[in-house]
């Protein structure tokens, strides 16, 4: 399958790389020349134009940063390009009114859309291990789901368009005040005089259990490894953290849905970003404490 993917960073460069290795001919296109540079070394074909790399795609696959840029690029360049029929996924993470207005304007182009954002982060783009939730209809979901399948451990219909990026939101949402409630608790544990290294034996085998205390704990030294014996180094950023609760708090307006603990969630990795703290992974936000 020839397929044109757009947005060759952290998470896309990797992405392009599976489909090369399943087999498709990838027309990569980044508006930064050394990105498209190492999709070339992965086996990719890098075009210098965005309307090049399009040009007689079946499937176009978008990893962009934000919802403007997603708007723009459909609307500038995709939507004008593609043959009607083209299957369109945007894997990018971005606001919910942004997902659905464009694949309306998808669909009026006569092409099929889902959004298909991502769990799992840079490694498992790498790895070929993301977890797609994918919304759309039942057709855009059977054209899409082949495509995916190489970068993918996972590849779940959520509902119809713009029922990934609600699955999405809430995930992080949910991932943020986890970490956060971790991070308290193997204070609290410490200050309160128990090793934080026996808490973590005691509440990953009980209810207090959580992937961010079984699998990704916060506390340099205890429990599993984790950015956080690193230097809060990699990972998944702080910044990225915001960007995706600030998502969820406005599809929490728009939906007038009551998320208190995810207002001080924003709030607190508004202020650790504000502090300098944006580039360290999330877990870093055990510092603060
Ligand atoms: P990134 O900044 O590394 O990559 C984005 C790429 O898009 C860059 O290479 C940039 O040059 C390119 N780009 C920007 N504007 C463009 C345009 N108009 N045309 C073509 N290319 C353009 O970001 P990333 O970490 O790869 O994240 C991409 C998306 O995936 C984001 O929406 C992010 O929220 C989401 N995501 C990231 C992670 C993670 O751990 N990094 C995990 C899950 C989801």
């Amino acid at each position: 399958m020839k397929i044109a993917f757009i947005g060759l960073g952290n998470m896309g460069g990797g992405m392009a790389a599976n489909l090369v290795k399943a087999g498709h001919e990838v027309a990569a296109f980044d508006v930064s020349e050394a990105a498209r540079a190492r999709a070339a070394e992965q086996g990719c074909t890098p075009f210098p134009t965005i309307g090049a790399a399009l040009a007689g795609a079946e499937a176009v696959i978008t990893m962009l940063p934000n919802g403007a840029i997603v708007r723009t690029v459909y609307t500038d360049d995709v939507l004008r390009v593609v043959a009607p029929g083209t299957v369109l996924i945007d894997s990018s993470t971005i606001d919910l009114d942004t997902a659905r207005s464009v694949i309306q304007m998808a669909a009026e182009a006569g092409c099929v859309m889902v959004d298909a954002p991502v769990s799992g982060g840079v490694a498992a783009a790498a790895a070929g291990t993301l977890t797609f939730m994918v919304g759309g209809t039942d057709a855009g979901f059977a054209r899409a789901a082949p495509v995916l399948e190489p970068m993918a451990k996972a590849v779940i219909r959520a509902g119809e368009s713009g029922a990934g990026q609600i699955a999405k939101m809430c995930n992080n949402m949910l991932l943020a005040i986890h970490m956060i409630g971790t991070c308290e608790a193997l204070k609290l544990a410490e200050r309160a005089g128990l090793d934080p290294q026996t808490f973590y034996e005691i509440s990953s085998r009980s209810t207090g259990s959580c992937w961010s205390l079984d699998a990704y704990t916060p506390m340099p030294g205890v429990g599993a490894a984790s950015p956080a014996d690193n230097g809060y180094a990699g990972g998944f950023a702080s910044a990225l953290m915001l960007k995706d609760l600030r998502l969820a708090m406005a599809g929490a307006a728009g939906a007038g849905a009551n998320v208190a603990l995810g207002e001080h969630a924003t709030a607190l990795y508004e202020a650790f970003v504000e502090q300098g703290g944006g580039a360290k992974d999330f877990g870093a936000i055990f510092t603060t404490l």
